[in-house]
């Protein structure tokens, strides 16, 4: 049986004020959850103010990418073990909104997922169509090649050690969310490609998730939980989609 999982991804929001309240209004309305693990991943300077405000909390901490190199003359860049050593678990590669603004490719987003791995941490690897690929009818193709790009690299057993998120892009911050059969859908699509081993590999959903969507989505078999952006921001929010998913 999976464990559920809430991973919100602050994208490039905060300060360090903000932070205490958000999080300070999250431990104080915090109910401990059974069978859901939950993660926050804020932009990097803030992760030594997360890890130090969640350490005795049940609230993992994640990053939002990392440099697959290990250290050197990368100016700006931060690595996989720099994360470990501020008290990351979890690191999300691929996310759409890099593989399109900073031009991250499927080889890289692979070099990220073993980087990430190499340094001890949990990859949330982020992958998802675009509008006009759903509409050509090429969802799962996109989605796929995607996938078979950070297989290849990595082999199918570092999938015991990761974690998937679909995250169409024309449902992200655009408040379209999709529906839970098509998300179903292409959940079911994903985990098909990993065997035997996709029985155990945890499968997020992101895009336009709320508390008011949430428990539907959840209510589809692999489902595995959620990746959040906007809801993530808001105490209340945040903590009605991680209770929705005990
Ligand atoms: P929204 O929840 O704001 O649509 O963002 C989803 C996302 O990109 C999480 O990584």
């Amino acid at each position: 049986d999976r464990r559920k999982l809430v991973v919100g991804n602050w994208k490039m929001n905060g300060t360090r004020a903000a932070n205490d309240r958000l999080l300070q209004a999250i431990l104080s309305g915090w109910r401990p959850l059974q069978h859901v693990d939950a993660a926050i991943c804020p932009p990097f300077v803030y992760l030594p103010q997360l890890a130090e405000t969640l350490a005795s909390s049940p609230l993992i901490v994640g990053a939002q990418s990392l440099n697959p190199r290990a250290n050197g003359a990368f100016t700006g860049e931060i690595s996989g073990e720099m994360l470990s050593d501020c008290g990351c678990h979890y690191v999300i590669v691929g996310h759409n909104e890099r593989r399109r603004m900073q031009s991250e490719s499927d080889l890289y987003v692979a070099e990220q997922f073993l980087a990430a791995q190499e340094s001890g941490l949990t990859p949330i690897l982020c992958v998802g169509e675009s509008e006009q690929a759903r509409e050509a009818g090429n969802a799962l193709d996109a989605i796929g090649q995607q996938l078979r790009v950070v297989i290849e690299a990595a082999g199918l057993e570092a999938f015991s050690r990761a974690v998937v998120a679909y995250e169409p892009i024309w449902a992200v911050g655009t408040g379209k969310t999709a529906t839970p059969e098509q998300a179903q859908e292409v959940h079911t699509f994903i985990r098909g490609q990993f065997g035997a081993q996709g029985n155990g590999l945890v499968i997020l959903y992101g895009g336009s998730v709320k508390a008011d969507n949430a428990l539907s989505l959840f209510a589809e078999p692999d489902i595995d939980g959620a990746l959040l952006g906007g809801a993530s921001l808001n105490a209340e929010e945040f903590i009605a989609i991680c209770q929705s998913a005990e």
